[in-house]
């Protein structure tokens, strides 16, 4: 029988009975980005897509449509891409900090209107908006009956994750076996960059990454079980948050709070690469604005 966990392929008798039996929105973030020769672009957004799918089909839940737009060509995003892409034509679909934020707050906010009862956003892409997370989901969650968990991929894995390395190839690999080609990865001794590949990718072990695979699924399963746990529906009952009511949550809470965004910092703070040089395509949008 026909187990369609993907929201733009799904029916409206399917969502609303999966909806029923289990209120968990998934909604996965990525980006295309260079991950070496070996691996597709789209390597961030493809993986937090493939474990919420087998997160939902194991436990429950709806995954909302990937977003393929994320942070990069930006600040010490940039500064990180000088040495590791260098001036080859990048692929990136990059937006700066305050847009992909906004994004997701009206992503949460739509799937709070639509009544599920938890809200997980995964990003497979990672960089110090990671690290940013956490207030986001402080700030929302102040103001949504759903219950939100904002999470990075490294997080639900204990595995070191080189970018495009050996572990993070092993992954795609599991999960989407023709976005990998190892035969792509160059010789050893071949001259970088190669396309943001970190050096161990030749190791990669599509064996390995469906070991890791199955421990991904049972953290995010366990997020979403822990969020449902914690849901408690509002004694006035739901309210619909309109659009306005996000758009001053933001101005008010959030917009002045952006200049201290780890993603906003010109170089990660405690040490950072070194300025892209003059003339660099990386050159661009280094600059932060001034707050
Ligand atoms: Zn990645």
């Amino acid at each position: 029988m026909r187990h369609e966990v993907r929201w733009e392929r799904m029916f409206p008798d399917e969502l609303d009975a999966a909806l029923a039996a289990c209120p968990v929105c998934y909604l996965p973030y990525g980006l295309c980005e260079p991950h070496g020769p070996q691996n597709a672009l789209g390597m961030d957004a493809l993986r937090a897509h493939a474990y919420a799918v087998r997160t939902a089909l194991a436990c429950g839940g709806i995954v909302a449509p990937p977003s393929y737009w994320h942070i990069h060509d930006f600040g010490i995003y940039a500064a990180w891409a000088e040495s590791r892409i260098g001036q080859a034509r990048s692929w990136l679909t990059a937006v700066p900090p305050w847009q992909w934020f906004k994004n997701l707050c009206y992503h949460v906010r739509g799937a709070d209107a639509l009544g599920f009862e938890a809200v997980i956003g995964l990003t497979g892409h990672a960089g110090p908006h990671a690290q940013d997370l956490a207030f986001v989901q402080d700030v929302l969650q102040r103001h949504f009956a759903a219950r939100i968990a904002l999470v990075p991929c490294t997080r639900i894995t204990d595995a070191p994750m080189a970018h495009a390395g050996a572990v993070e190839t092993a992954l795609l690999w599991a999960t989407e076996p023709d976005c990998v080609d190892v035969s792509r990865v160059p010789p050893p001794d071949a001259p970088g960059p190669h396309f943001a590949m970190a050096p161990d990718a030749g190791q990669a072990n599509r064996r390995e990454g469906e070991r890791l695979l199955d421990g991904i699924v049972s953290r995010l399963g366990g997020i979403a079980k822990a969020l449902l746990a914690d849901y408690r529906a509002p004694a006035a009952g739901r309210q619909t948050m309109p659009f306005a009511e996000l758009e001053r949550i933001w101005a008010a809470e959030i917009e002045p709070e952006l200049p201290n965004f780890y993603c906003m910092q010109q170089e990660r703070r405690g040490g950072g690469e070194p300025p892209p040089a003059e003339g660099s395509q990386w050159r661009l949008n280094w600059q932060v604005p001034a707050p």
